[in-house]
């Protein structure tokens, strides 16, 4: 098999050197005429030596996406090569188990397929493309993924914030098998929870989290707890779990509660919740009682480089707020999904937050995602979550 050819302006190929998997259209010298969008080509260096085989797209600052370092054709024995490897890790480090049964098989770059991203819940695949390459494996993927898993059904859920960077339209729908339930029920370590696939945020559930919720669940022992950011109540449900007296679910999103108050009763939880339809940053600046406990989970408030230094004011400014209605000892779960503010400046921010609210804040525990989102040490920037668990005086 051969394959388009693209050559490096010298010394452009050191990041692939270092196996670090995008190549910038800034550094391409010299492309073969014929190359269309998510097209296969390999990639040389200046001086002709080969660097990586990856796919292109030219309508993306981030011109090509190398899927192989070592030469060789990407065809369906690739992708199963791939897709086995990505299987057998979540199988070494436990999961699926008798306690959850839902978990990320595949998380782009990490698992060598960037543009891909395939979530299992209860026996139902999920699958995002959210690339011009990826998309032309989308058959070959779909296969495999019922050859090596029997899924009950395979649902696309490629949504449009990715696609229209790469001029592809969203895509949503059943790929293969059973349509997906309107509520899918899933089981985290222990707890129950239903996820609406096709309605629900991402995939339908942050499963990024779950070791996060595990902990929060630990310091939860009769404490009245306040989850902001709820969504479908998953840090709730593991606090009341932990033995919660009470707990309020605050989300701006009407259908994400509504969700959150299932969840809760589902796992005879319903008497200690109550679900709040608000502003976070309104709710936390009322007059009120103060908490035992409060878990701060908000969506990215970075999108990219160049909001870093908003979005740092906006995290300082709602974790001053939470700080403010924590109780004297109480504990303090904050998170950041923004790939682009590091753990360290994260740290920082809760530093300036927790000066001006005058706390001694004590960091407990830090935290970042789950074996099923590994990150490939080449590829830093696959690391976005970041959670500090503390304890207030
Ligand atoms: N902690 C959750 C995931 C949070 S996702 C879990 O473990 O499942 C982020 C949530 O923030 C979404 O449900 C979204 O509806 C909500 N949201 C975004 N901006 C908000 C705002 N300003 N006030 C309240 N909720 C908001």
């Amino acid at each position: 098999m051969t394959y388009l050819r693209c050559i490096l302006k010298p010394g452009k190929d050191k990041p692939l050197i270092g196996r670090h998997p995008w190549v910038f259209s800034g550094a391409i010298n010299e492309i073969d005429e014929s190359c269309a969008k998510g097209d296969l080509l390999e990639i040389y260096s200046a001086e002709g030596e080969y660097r990586g085989t990856g796919y292109f797209n030219p309508e993306s600052q981030l011109s090509v996406r190398i899927l192989s370092f070592k030469k060789r054709p990407i065809d369906t024995s690739f992708f199963q090569e791939r897709l086995k490897r990505a299987l057998e890790i979540r199988r070494k480090v436990g999961l699926p188990s008798s306690s959850t049964d839902s978990f990320r098989l595949v998380h782009a770059e990490a698992d060598g397929l960037p543009g891909l991203i395939v979530d299992f819940y209860a026996g139902y695949a999920v699958v995002q493309i959210l690339t011009a390459g990826m998309e032309k494996f989308k058959g070959v993927i779909t296969d495999i993924l019922v050859s090596l898993l029997s899924p009950k059904g395979i649902f696309e859920k490629s949504p449009a914030e990715f696609r229209s960077k790469e001029g592809l339209l969203p895509a949503e729908g059943c790929l293969v098998g059973e349509p997906v339930p309107d509520l899918v029920e899933i089981r985290e370590n222990g707890q129950r929870f239903y996820v609406d696939l096709k309605k629900g945020q991402k995939t339908g559930f942050f499963l990024d989290q779950r070791d996060n919720r595990d902990l929060v669940k630990s310091v939860s022992a009769g404490a009245n707890v306040l989850n902001c950011f709820s969504y479908t109540g998953g840090f709730s449900v593991f606090a009341a779990a932990g033995g919660a007296s009470s707990v309020i679910s605050v989300d701006a999103s009407a259908y994400a509660l509504e969700l959150s108050e299932k969840n809760m009763a589902l796992n005879g939880f319903g008497a200690v919740h109550s679900a709040v339809q608000a502003d976070v940053f309104e709710y936390l600046r009322q007059e009120g009682e103060a908490f035992d406990l409060i878990v701060l989970d908000p969506p990215a408030f970075c999108k990219n480089k160049s909001h870093v230094d908003a979005a740092a004011r906006g995290y300082k400014d709602i974790n001053l707020c939470a700080l403010k209605r924590l109780r004297q000892g109480g504990f303090f779960y904050t998170a950041s999904c923004s790939s682009h503010i590091s753990a360290d400046l994260f740290q920082k921010i809760l530093f300036a937050a927790a000066k001006d609210a005058g706390r001694e804040l004590r960091i407990l525990s830090k935290t970042s995602h789950p074996a099923d989102h590994p990150v490939s040490i080449y590829h830093p920037e696959g690391e976005y979550l970041k959670g500090l668990l503390c304890i207030a005086d």
